[in-house]
Parts: structure tokens; sequence; C-alpha cells
């Protein structure tokens, strides 16, 4: 069976990796990637999107540059290649389609950010890519246009308010929690945009199940504030940290990419990890658990 490290080990294994994503976010932030930006409703409109349950972020329409999709992509498959070398032929198989432009990087994040699971998943079969380490790739090569993205259209609102356990900016389930240690209050994450929101302490993201009976807390030994809230009603979980720093400076995609072994325990528990690629809920062809859940939950906001 295969060993599951602590999380403090595995964090430290991976310093210099995340030292590097760090750097290639950091330096895309400064970039003009949009050739044209989302729609964004004047900020009226917007509260009433966000009292709703209507995500802020629709890619139909927006341009990208295709000079800056290209330099990411080449950027971040150096990245890869130099910090995991453990799966370096996967990486040059990926590389070597970037080269000989059997994936394009504009077309690829256009589909990324437009949730086109299927189109991505057809690309996935037909050059024989691996599954996990394609989606992790395109996860974060399509991070600093949605974060532009998220900029953007939270730009003119001065206290997001939002009840919902998906994403506000782009419909993604979060993927991390921060716990405030002092305060008890609960941050949620969204790795593919970064936008941060508030969100009960006791409640489940994905099915708004407050029933602490079927809510478990999983933790591995001496290792208590990194946990999983786990749903046994939904069977979903998400990974928690408590920590006495600000949710605002905290690294959540450090803590992501560091807190790994939480997914293992959680997947042998029967927890279930949903996707990150696909969730748009108002597209017909998106997840219909998605837009089963959504329904259950706009029911009990109008109930009460
Ligand atoms: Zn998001
Ligand atoms: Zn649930």
């Amino acid at each position: 069976m295969k060993q599951i490290n602590s999380i403090e080990d595995n964090l430290e294994i991976l310093e210099p990796f995340i030292s590097g994503l760090n750097k290639y976010l950091e330096k895309s932030r400064s970039l003009s990637l949009f050739k044209k930006l989302p729609i964004r409703d004047d900020k009226e409109n917007i509260n009433d999107r966000l009292l709703e349950g209507s995500y802020l972020f629709s890619p139909c329409g927006v341009e990208l540059r295709e000079s800056e999709c290209n330099s990411l992509a080449l950027e971040l498959i150096d990245l890869l290649k130099l910090h995991l070398t453990d799966r370096a032929d996967e990486i040059n198989t990926i590389s070597d389609h970037l080269l000989n432009e059997k994936i394009n990087p504009h077309s690829i994040i256009l589909s990324t950010i437009k949730n086109e699971g299927n189109e991505i998943r057809k690309k996935i079969r037909q050059l024989n890519l691996p599954e996990d380490l394609f989606t992790f790739f395109l996860i974060y090569l399509a991070r600093p246009f949605r974060e532009q993205a998220a900029s953007y259209l939270l730009e003119k609102i001065e206290k997001l308010i939002w009840l919902y356990g998906y994403c506000p900016v782009c419909g993604h389930w979060p993927v991390l929690a921060h716990i405030n240690e002092e305060s008890g209050e609960r941050t949620l994450w969204c790795v593919c945009c970064n936008t941060k929101w508030k969100f009960k302490r006791t409640q489940c993201a994905f099915c708004l199940n407050e029933n602490h009976e079927s809510l478990e807390i999983i933790s591995p030994v001496n290792e208590e504030s990194y946990r999983i809230h786990a749903c046994k009603k939904c069977k979903r979980y998400l990974k928690e940290i408590k920590s006495n720093n600000d949710a605002m400076n905290f690294q959540f995609d450090k803590m992501y990419l560091g807190t790994v072994p939480l997914d293992m325990i959680a997947e042998k528990q029967g927890y279930i990890q949903e996707s990150i690629l696909t969730v748009r809920y108002d597209n017909p062809a998106g997840n219909e658990l998605l837009m089963y859940r959504q329904k259950a939950i706009k029911e009990k906001i109008s109930i009460n």
C-alpha cells in the first residue's frame, strides 16, 4: 500500500515547486491577458445577481491575447518539467504536443474557461494524455485569465455577500477552506480564479446540509490543524486548515497542493472529489447533479 506522507513533510518537499508557481502567477498579474474582457453588469445588477446565486463570470464573447497564452503555456510546462521529475515522460508528451501544435494554448485555455469538459476529455483521449496531470496543467494555465476576469468583475463590489458553496465568480466548487483560529470564521477558496468568500463554518458547501450528525471532521493523527470536512449526505468533502494567519494573506495554493494526503484519506473513506473542469450549472450539457443541487439550494433559500 502506498505510504501517506505527513502534511508537514509534503509541504517541505513541495516548497521549490510552490515558489516557482507563485512566481509564475505573480508575473502573470502584470500582463494584459484579454483582448476583450467579460461583460460586467452595473453595480446594482451585480448585487442582484449575487443574491440570486448567479455567479458573475460568463466567458461568452471574451477574447484572449494569443501571445500571452503561448508564453504562459511554455512557462508552466517548464516549471512542471523542473519540479515534477517523477512524471517527466508524461510532461514531455504534453510539451511535445505544444510544440507540434496538437495542443493549441489559446484554444485549450478558452475551452477550459468555458468549462467544456467534454472537449477537453476528447483531447485527452485522442492524444492519450495523463488526465490528472493535464487537468492540473489546464487549471493553472487558465488561472491567470480567470483571476484577471475575477478582479475585473469584483472591482466595484465593496462587500461580497454570497451564500452559496460554489464560487461567486466562476461557479466552480471550492477546493480548500481556511478557518481563522481566533474568530472561527470560515473562508472558502476557488483554485480556478483565486476568489475567496465567507461561508458558514458548519455547513456542507456542496449540498448545504447543516445537520451535524451527518457531517464529520477527519484529521490525520498529530496534524489536527489539517482536516477534512466531510458530508455523509452528499459524500463530498472539503479540505480545511485552521490557522492563525489572516485568510486574505493565507497561502492557499501551497496548502491546497500540500494537503494531498487529506485527499487520499478522504478517498479511502469513500468520499468523492468534485471535478474541477466542468461545473456550469446553467449549461444543460453541464453537471446534472450540480443542477439538481442548485435547485435544492434555491428551494431552501425561498423557504427561509
Ligand atoms: Zn472561481
Ligand atoms: Zn453535502
